[in-house]
């Protein structure tokens, strides 16, 4: 039977870490504040930015939300984030993605300052997670490397794939297999034979976004199985990017969907407003 890796006790068990860590910072007059902002009122979106706030409130992080009309312009988003960049009290800003069309993302992210950068998505953070530093980490992949080590699988000298090469999953998840000594192996859609790819890692990442796409055909027996994807499927169910009921009988481990990766990106995002402001 496959380790079922249990996304939300792993979850749970960094967020009363940080909350510890946030009570002493207190203590020692420190207080932590996340910006959270949202343009437009995608529904999805402010699902998201919720959840944020819920666990904002829960470790005891402040948060500050600003709720900006779909017309804002991108002067305006920009005006707001050099504000946030000079307030001294604000750890971390957060710019909901995705944008309405007439704002430039990337302008956006450029405009964030590192040091607040709690996504990881900024240029100067990815550049030092390339080079091995200290930064800012993308949640999602930051938060599967946490459930690896905590579930107790071995990285180092593995072969590891990753199906997706997108600059918030793929990308960084690959740079952490490899600081993890991991041999890594980055898959797409021009990745020719890919079911070959696949069944030699040891470790597969699956970010494709392709519901239930990954069948035991791209599974080596025994191997573990990290399934990013989140849908919604035609009874309105969640499920991944992987057949979880096909391939589970075959793997070493498996993350599920709901319970898996998904709770981890918050609870890492947590983890980096804590380090916003601590180390920085
Ligand atoms: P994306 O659409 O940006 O990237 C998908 C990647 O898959 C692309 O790089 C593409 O080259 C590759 N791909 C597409 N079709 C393929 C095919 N047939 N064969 C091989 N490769 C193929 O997606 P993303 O932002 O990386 O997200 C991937 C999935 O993870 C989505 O379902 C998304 O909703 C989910 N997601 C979940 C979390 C979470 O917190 N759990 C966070 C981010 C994304």
């Amino acid at each position: 039977m496959a380790q079922i890796i249990d996304g939300k006790a792993i979850s749970a068990a960094i967020k009363e870490e940080l909350k510890e860590k946030v009570e002493k910072l207190k203590e020692e007059g420190t207080q932590i504040c996340l910006a959270v902002i949202q343009v437009g009122s995608d529904p999805a979106s402010s699902v998201y930015v919720g959840n944020k706030k819920k666990a904002c409130a829960y470790i005891g992080i402040d948060s500050l939300a600003y709720e900006l009309p779909e017309e804002t312009t991108q002067e305006e988003l920009l005006n707001l984030i050099d504000e946030l960049n000079e307030k001294e009290e604000v750890n971390g800003i957060l710019v909901q993605l995705p944008l309405p069309k007439h704002i430039n993302e990337d302008r956006i992210i450029q405009a964030i300052d590192p040091k607040k950068d709690v996504d990881g998505f900024h240029p100067q953070n990815v550049g030092l997670l390339c080079i091995g530093q200290s930064g800012f980490v993308s949640c999602t992949p930051a938060g599967i490397i946490q459930l690896l080590k905590r579930s107790g699988i071995e990285i180092a000298g593995r072969e590891c794939v990753i199906i997706g090469r997108s600059n918030i999953v793929g990308k960084p998840m690959a740079l952490l297999l490899l600081r993890e000594n991991g041999t890594v192996t980055i898959a797409h859609s021009k990745t020719k034979n890919l079911q070959e790819v696949t069944k030699r890692a040891d470790i597969l990442v699956v970010a494709v976004g392709k519901p239930k796409m990954i069948t035991r055909e791209y599974v080596k027996e025994g191997a573990v199985v990290i399934d990013v994807g989140i849908h919604r499927n035609e009874n309105n169910k969640l499920c991944g990017d992987v057949d979880y009921d096909d391939v589970a009988p075959i793997c070493s481990a498996i993350t599920p969907v709901p319970g898996g990766v998904g709770p981890m990106t918050i609870a890492m995002l947590m983890y980096n407003c804590v380090e916003a402001g601590t180390k920085r």
